[in-house]
Formats: structure tokens, C-alpha cells, sequence
């Protein structure tokens, strides 16, 4: 599978993940509808997690109109969530912001309560990225 989302560095810090990200020349940099119903279909949770932004309470207030980023840590959240060594009673958290949107640079924090979990989540969560993207282009009859 091409890599469209590529995490150039980690840092893990004291219960908190650092990442860089960076995007592929040419893919969208933010989400539209039919991609965030692509996302929604692998994980279903995404529009019921808690988000700050500035239309609403929860991710699906502005996952349709997003950066690809800002999905990544939503979709790392979830991986950990999903984990089966993750407690009920465990809250995840995250930040994302460009770096250099032009250049599809960004940043993304988040926490962990185990490192490993977290570092599984990011792989995973981009892989189903990757995933999402692959199957966005072919739809659309472009890119390969
Ligand atoms: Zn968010």
C-alpha cells in the first residue's frame, strides 16, 4: 500500500505522544463528507469523541470539514481506546496543528497511559489512514 501519511518523528514524553506528520504531494489536506463516512465505517466512535473545536462538544460536529491530521489523532484516540488493555475509566486526549499546512507539516499530541499501547495505536491508526486515502483516490477515478 502507497503511503499517503508518513510519521516522520515520535517523541514520547511523560504521558504524552509527540508526533510529526507529514503528508504526500497532492492529497487533500482536509476531509469532506464522503471521506469522513470512509472513516466512520472503520471506526464508529469517531463522531461521539470529545473535541475542542469551534462548531461543537464533539469530533462529528467538524469531521467532514477537518484537516487529514486532525482525523489521524482522532483515529490514534481510538486505537487506544479500542485496545483491549485500555480501562473504561481511561480518557484520551489530543491536539493537532499545522506546522506548515502548504507543505502538509503537522503536529499532534496526545496521551497514553501505557507507551506501548500509544505506539501501536499510531501505527494502526495509520495504516487505516493510509486505508481511507487508498481507497478515496480509487473511487474518484485519480490517483494511483
Ligand atoms: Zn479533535
Amino acid at each position: 500500500m502507497e503511503d499517503f501519511v508518513n510519521i516522520e518523528s515520535v517523541v514520547v514524553g511523560e504521558g504524552r505522544l509527540s508526533l510529526e506528520v507529514v503528508l504526500a504531494p497532492g492529497i487533500p489536506h482536509t476531509t469532506d463528507a464522503r471521506m469522513a463516512k470512509m472513516a466512520c465505517c472503520r471506526c464508529s466512535a469517531l463522531p461521539i469523541h470529545t473535541c475542542i473545536n469551534k462548531a461543537g462538544p464533539t469530533f462529528g460536529s467538524v469531521i467532514d470539514r477537518t484537516s487529514l491530521p486532525h482525523l489521524l489523532e482522532h483515529l490514534i484516540i481510538d486505537a487506544q481506546v479500542h485496545n483491549s488493555r485500555t480501562k473504561p475509566s481511561q480518557r484520551f486526549v489530543g491536539t493537532t496543528n499545522w506546522v506548515d499546512e502548504g507543505a502538509g507539516r503537522a503536529h499532534i499530541e496526545v496521551n497514553f497511559y501505557d507507551d506501548l499501547i500509544a505506539l501501536r495505536a499510531v501505527k494502526d491508526a495509520v495504516a487505516v489512514l493510509n486505508d481511507i486515502l487508498s481507497e478515496y483516490g480509487t473511487i474518484r477515478g485519480g490517483r494511483q
